[in-house]
């Protein structure tokens, strides 16, 4: 049986000429990635609005003012430690009234969700800084666009490109496939997880980013272990594909010692001593 190989539409074919193989900023690894910042952004916004209008948000009480606070330092961290592309985002970040859902995401443009659910497991401020900042690593390091170019590729380009060149319109599939495609879909009900080596990028990158805010990168020891053991159906963006408990517990000590660097500077600059 003969296959015809997928055609490219000529606007789509415009999308990868005019595209480059990226640098994922602070790790050095190259990626394919067929889409602008801009594009990055607009997806991010519009996902963003979608996700919001749907849920019960939080805007007052110790909560929403610690949340608040993390999102405030973490992003002035990730503008300091990776400017590109951090410094163009518009950063971002909302507490969901969602007391059983174990979760928190961010969208590409530094725009981000944590569910009070999540607080359950976090306990304290730090822990709660290196999960956004695990988030937010996701963003810098454009995990969301690498996903949907690779899914270009594999697909032809038909279907996530169809969305992307799209006019703008509010279509709740369109707006679930793309959070989808991000990796952001479990308010939608449609989740593909981010794979190992984006989990083990983001685990790094937060790492340093939380640190450089202010927060005890040694927290995320025993952070990711509460929430390996928090079981059940799992929160999708934690359990999914992450590496193993074991691995990771390792690899966040390997970078430890960078991150208490970052960590011990940020101090001094807040004028605590450590
Ligand atoms: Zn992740």
């Amino acid at each position: 049986m003969r296959t015809t190989p997928p055609r490219l539409s000529p606007l789509l074919l415009l999308v990868v000429l005019a595209a480059a193989c990226a640098t994922v900023p602070g790790t050095g690894r190259r990626q394919l990635k067929l889409m602008s910042l801009d594009q990055e952004m607009t997806l991010g916004r519009e996902a963003y609005s979608e996700a919001m209008s749907s849920s019960p948000v939080i805007q007052s009480g110790a909560d929403y003012e610690m949340v608040q606070r993390i999102g405030e330092r973490v992003a002035r961290a990730a503008r300091k430690l990776y400017p590109n592309p951090a410094r163009s985002f518009d950063w971002e970040i909302n507490l969901i009234d969602e007391p059983r859902t174990v979760n928190a995401w961010a969208l590409p443009g530094g725009k981000s969700a944590v569910y009070s659910g999540l607080l359950t497991i976090t306990g304290d401020e730090d822990s709660l800084a290196v999960v956004v900042g695990h988030e937010v690593a996701h963003a810098i390091a454009h995990h969301g666009a690498e996903r949907m170019s690779q899914q270009m590729g594999l697909s032809g380009g038909m279907i996530v490109a169809g969305l992307i060149l799209q006019e703008k319109e509010t279509d709740p599939d369109k707006a679930a496939t793309i959070m989808a495609a991000l990796g952001v879909g479990s308010t939608l009900g449609v989740m593909l997880p981010f794979s190992r080596l984006h989990e083990s990028e983001a685990d790094e990158l937060g790492l340093y980013i939380a640190a450089a805010a202010g927060y005890d990168p040694r927290a995320s020891i025993g952070l990711w272990e509460r929430m390996a053991s928090a079981g059940g159906d799992g929160p999708p963006e934690f359990l999914s594909t992450h590496p193993s408990e074991e691995t990771r517990i390792q690899r966040l000590r390997k970078a430890m010692p960078k991150a208490m660097r970052y960590y011990n500077k940020a101090q001094r600059e807040m004028g605590i001593s450590p």
